[in-house]
């Protein structure tokens, strides 16, 4: 092989390389590199360009160069203004740098003129496979990167020279003139090759890598598109059906969870809350579910509180100006709040009022309310029957509800209201049972703090409830409740607290309540005293405040028809206002009976007479009970027998007539349940009677329970008993001896023109009650 040493202008190139076979344009603006071109455009054409091996240098010396260059021809001249030269040039073949020419004014490079020398060395098998080798390497590129066009592709891969192909594909693949430089560097093939096939993989697997994140890039953003175009949709469709608050809601809904009063905890629950409505949010059922709880735990207080008044005194005016009476009660209240407020908590038992209807009980809490400031809630539990009303019901549920205890929160709308839980006694619990457990979370105070409801799922704090309950029977009261409250104890009125009250309280509310000026309507004394004996029976006032009600309504439309300036009750026109009188006294027992007495009984709604009869007929010595009796009465009636038995000698009863005679013990004013031991001692005087047939004086009535030794107990509801047999016209009243301290608590005028006869024994009752041979004449 011939090596030709030459000379030729020469040009470094600044961050270009040109191999041979490229025809490429490029500007120059050095004075050197102009000159080079003028001196070659003055020869053959010929120029050698040589790439700088950092660009920054301006004068560039050999060293400054690669070894290796291209020489090329000039194709194209322009000269453009400012001293700049376009040219345009093809690369002929590889040329080796010896030296630089010493000159001053331009480059002049000695080469040596490069043919490919080991040509010769491959075999032909050699050739095909190297040559099958890169087609398919370039074959791989192509479908990666896009960058040729197939028709370019179609002719490189045709081609069937090795050198041809290799320098083609070196051309035409878009490298960085540092690859392009390693590329021109291999003067011999088989490095040429090599070089070429090392940037292709390097290239290949650059792309693929490449690739790889662009399609992952893409994958993130269509799944951002995707839901954003849905949502988009979602959006639209909503705004199409007029439903425009759905995104706004849940924007709302956040920014209320923010402001919430509450802890982390419950604000973290409700965050994750919102985030499954957004995801169900297609969904009516399900989001609609997910809707209401997230209201419905929005609208708890959680931890927002009011301030309460602690000011007793102030407490003290109100209670007092609200209820006449009632002292007692409100000494207890106070004693409670002051305690209360000096424990900071309310540990103290829960208060409970237990009286008839219409005592007060509901009204007086009101009143704590307004005195403390607290908001007033008042939770019915008459008829609740289920734990889950109470405790709520499962989200799962439909139209699940949380329980009375969170909706008497919600409606309070703070943390620390008031609470009235009303008629704890009408409470029942079905087979499921678990109300009254249920209820004792709620009133318990190591517990109520983190108070759970089904419906909300998260702990609610109570322990800042005030919490006062009411009832009508302490009895009733599912046992483990009652010893968690305190009762007080408020009992029937009598007729002149009666009066009180509705003079001072009842008149002047019902006539603000009908819109009445206090000169508009009077209704005097003996009106109200006759309202209450004709026409109401009961142990409260509610009935009372009722027919005031009415005479107030007739009193208005006679202001406004008949132009009245003021209308006048009296006992003589108030039938006018309320009709004819519905109660009478009843008649007493003019003559004393055989085998008839009258008991005294306490219900929960007030205290009544009973009369009891009992009749004797020949049989085999059975014993019979009729009317409401419960199973306390009859072993009371037996107890009675056994007794009567004992004594059957000292009124000459043979004993024979037990087993000769039944006994039937009969209750005819059966309708009200009968508190059972306190008529002990009534049936006994009946049956004795019956049996003897000495009659029984009319004029008395009596209460007590019986031992089978004759002995007397005591009996409760006192007060109650005496007003009813007061009402009832009795003269005389036979009550235990124990319970004389009762009777001496009582206000006088209950008592007055009563005989109260004390028995401790059975035969003092007999005694008193049994009309002697004496009386009879
Ligand atoms: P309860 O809850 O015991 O059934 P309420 O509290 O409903 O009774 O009372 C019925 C009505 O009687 C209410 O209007 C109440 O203000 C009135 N009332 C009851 N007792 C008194 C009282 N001592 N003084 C003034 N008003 C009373």
């Amino acid at each position: 092989m011939s090596e030709i040493i030459r000379m030729l202008p020469a040009v470094a190139l600044r961050a270009t390389t040109i191999l041979p076979g490229m025809i490429v344009h490029f500007d120059l603006s050095r004075e050197k590199s102009i000159k080079a071109v003028e001196e070659a455009m003055r020869q053959d054409q010929r120029i050698f360009l040589v790439t700088q091996r950092d660009e920054n240098v301006e004068v560039p010396a050999l060293e400054d160069v690669y070894e290796v260059g291209t020489i090329a021809v000039i194709k194209q001249l322009v000269k453009l203004p400012k001293g700049f030269v376009r040219l345009m040039v093809e690369g002929l073949m590889r040329g080796k740098l010896l030296s630089f020419e010493p000159r001053e004014d331009m480059l002049e490079a000695e080469l040596l003129e490069c043919e490919t020398p080991d040509l010769d060395s491959f075999t032909e098998t050699s050739k095909e496979a190297l040559m099958r080798n890169l087609k398919e390497e370039f074959a791989a590129y192509c479908q990666q990167s896009q960058k040729i066009s197939r028709d370019l592709m179609v002719q490189i891969l045709e081609l069937d020279d090795l050198e041809k192909l290799t320098d083609r594909i070196a051309v035409n693949i878009p490298v960085t003139w540092k690859q392009r430089q390693q590329i021109l560097n291999g003067i011999l093939l088989s490095e040429r090759y090599e070089e070429l096939c090392v940037v292709l993989a390097s290239e290949i697997e650059v792309m693929k890598i490449h690739a790889d994140i662009q399609a992952r890039v893409k994958e993130k953003i269509d799944k951002n598109q995707r839901e954003y175009v849905l949502k988009e949709k979602i959006r639209l469709i909503h705004e199409e059906l007029g439903d425009t608050n759905v995104e706004s809601d849940i924007d709302l809904f956040k920014s209320q969870v923010e402001e919430l009063e509450a802890s982390e905890e419950i604000k973290d629950k409700l965050r994750n809350e919102i985030k499954r409505l957004e995801a169900v949010i297609n969904n009516p059922s399900e989001s609609g579910v997910i809707r209401g709880y997230i209201e419905t735990c929005l609208s708890m207080p959680w931890d927002h509180m009011s301030e309460d008044n602690q000011d007793l005194k102030s407490a003290r005016k109100i209670l007092e100006e609200d209820h006449y009476g009632l002292e007692k009660v409100k000494e207890r209240i106070l004693e409670y709040l002051a305690v209360r407020i000096l424990t900071k908590k309310g540990d103290a038992p829960i208060l409970c009022l237990v009286g008839p209807p219409g005592t007060g009980k509901t009204s007086i809490a009101k009143s704590v309310a307004r005195a403390l400031d607290k908001a007033y809630v008042r939770i019915s539990l008459g008829g609740v029957r289920d734990e889950a009303e109470i405790r709520g019901h499962r989200k799962t549920y439909v139209a699940a509800m949380p329980g009375r205890i969170v909706q008497g929160l919600r409606q309070a709308k703070v943390k620390n209201p008031l609470m009235l839980l009303d008629e704890l006694d009408k409470m029942s619990s079905d087979y499921r049972g678990e109300t009254a457990s249920a209820m004792l979370e709620v009133l318990d105070s190591e517990q109520n703090c983190r108070f759970v409801d089904h419906y909300i799922e998260m702990p609610i704090d109570l322990s800042e409830v005030l919490f006062i309950a009411t009832a009508n029977d302490a009895q009733n009261i599912p046992g483990p409740l009652r010893d968690r409250v305190e009762m007080i104890e408020i009992s029937s009125y009598t007729e002149n607290e009666k009066s009180h009250i509705a003079r001072e309280h009842l008149v002047p509310k019902q006539m603000k309540i009908n819109g009445l000026l206090r000169s508009q309507l009077k209704i005097s004394a003996k009106a109200i005293d006759e309202i209450i004996s004709g026409y109401t029976w009961e142990a409260g006032v509610r009935s009372l405040e009722r027919q005031i009600g009415r005479i107030c309504r007739k009193a208005a439309l006679r202001i406004q028809e008949e132009h009245a300036d003021r209308v006048s009750v009296t006992a003589r026109n108030l039938q006018d206002f309320l009709g004819r009188k519905k109660y009478l006294p009843k008649p007493v027992n003019t003559k004393p009976e055989i085998g008839v007495v009258r008991g005294l009984a306490w219900t929960s709604v007030g205290g009544e007479t009973l009369q009891i009869e009992v009749n004797i007929m020949p049989g085999k010595g059975e014993f019979r009970l009729t009317g409401q009796l419960g199973d306390v009465m009859k072993e009371s009636a037996q107890a009675g027998i056994s007794y009567i038995r004992s004594i059957a000698d000292r009124y000459e009863i043979p004993q024979e007539f037990f087993g000769e005679n039944d006994i039937h013990i009969h209750i005819p004013e059966g309708a009200v349940p009968k508190d059972g031991p306190s008529a002990g001692i009534t049936m006994a005087t009946a049956m004795l009677s019956a049996i003897t047939r000495i009659p029984v004086r009319s004029d008395i009535a009596m209460t007590g329970e019986i031992t089978l030794r004759g002995r007397v107990l005591p009996i409760g509801g006192l007060k109650e008993k005496m007003l009813a047999a007061k009402k009832a016209g009795v003269a005389t009243v036979i009550v235990p001896k124990q319970n004389e301290p009762d009777a001496a608590e009582m206000e006088q005028e209950i008592k007055e023109g009563l005989e109260i006869v004390f028995a401790e024994r059975m035969e003092e009752v007999l005694q008193h009650a049994l009309v002697s041979e004496k009386d009879a004449d």
